[in-house]
């Protein structure tokens, strides 16, 4: 036996065997979907950002409202869509429910963000992938038109898979009904903020979350229609790097300004204030 073999492999990283790998608990460590780097749990901190190139991991809504705003007062908690002929649909948002304690893909409510009065939506990707179901769509509505009837701002997290295929012509007709009550609140020159959110794609993209006044988004948070292995069929072309990252979405116009996740509540805060006609320290 030669006590002297190496043990690496051809790159030089130190091989992980399958016994070592047993020792680590599951969760402990985890690859940042973006860049990749191996990352010790607890060093993502409260905020779930990746030490190396900014990525915010994907948050629950629950999760979010605690990072990011005060004295929030949930609306429509218990709204919940009650037919569900699609075969399977009702265990899927059974599992949604129990997973991320809420009724539908989007919380919604009236809080403070940097002691500012807003009215606040999040969308959950972790409820059937924060598809846009007839009851998410109603949620956002009466969220606008609470908005708009209390004069207050509107702050949107948007993170979806987009139109929910279980309820058909009913979730696509989301988008028009949404789209309306953000018309209506723009028409009384109320202020729509969103933040874009790893992942936002679809029905969402094509509707609301790109009617913004302000459009913010979260480092590399994937944003676009269409899934990129679609269009690469489509076109028979290979896409380049970052396409439907906000990195490139910022490039193109679509978006006003990328804010790591630390920062998102100050920066909200200030551009509430501004628009407000305070005069914010900056
Ligand atoms: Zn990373």
């Amino acid at each position: 036996m030669d006590l002297f073999s190496s043990n690496k492999t051809d790159n030089n990283k130190i091989k992980v065997t399958d016994a070592v790998r047993d020792r680590i608990p599951d969760g402990l460590f985890l690859a940042c979907p973006y860049c990749g780097t191996q990352i010790y749990n607890k060093q993502l901190g409260d905020f779930r950002v990746c030490p190396n190139c900014d990525y915010g991991f994907r948050l629950q809504a629950r999760e979010r409202v605690a990072l990011f705003a005060t004295d929030f007062v949930e609306f429509d908690a218990d709204l919940t869509i009650d037919q569900t002929d699609f075969p399977g649909y009702q265990e899927k948002l059974d599992r949604a429910k129990k997973q991320t304690e809420m009724n539908e893909s989007v919380l919604t409510g009236s809080g403070r963000i940097d002691g500012q009065a807003v009215d606040l939506g999040i969308m959950d990707s972790y409820f059937m992938m924060g598809s846009l179901g007839s009851k998410t769509g109603e949620k956002i509505t009466r969220l606008f038109e609470h908005a708009t009837s209390h004069r207050l701002p509107v702050v949107l997290f948007t993170a979806s898979g987009g139109a929910r295929m279980q309820e058909g012509i009913q979730s696509l007709m989301q988008m028009a009904k949404v789209s309306a009550a953000v018309a209506a609140h723009q028409e009384a020159g109320l202020l729509y903020l969103v933040v874009l959110t790893d992942p936002t794609t679809g029905g969402v993209t094509a509707s609301f979350a790109m009617q913004g006044d302000i459009t913010l988004a979260e480092p590399h948070a994937l944003v676009g229609f269409a899934g990129a292995r679609v269009i690469e069929s489509t076109i028979h072309e290979k896409l380049p790097k970052d396409f439907q990252r906000v990195e490139t979405l910022l490039k193109n116009g679509f978006v006003d300004k990328i804010v790591p996740r630390q920062q998102l509540t100050s920066v909200i805060g200030q551009l509430v204030a501004l628009h407000q006609g305070e005069v914010a320290d900056v």
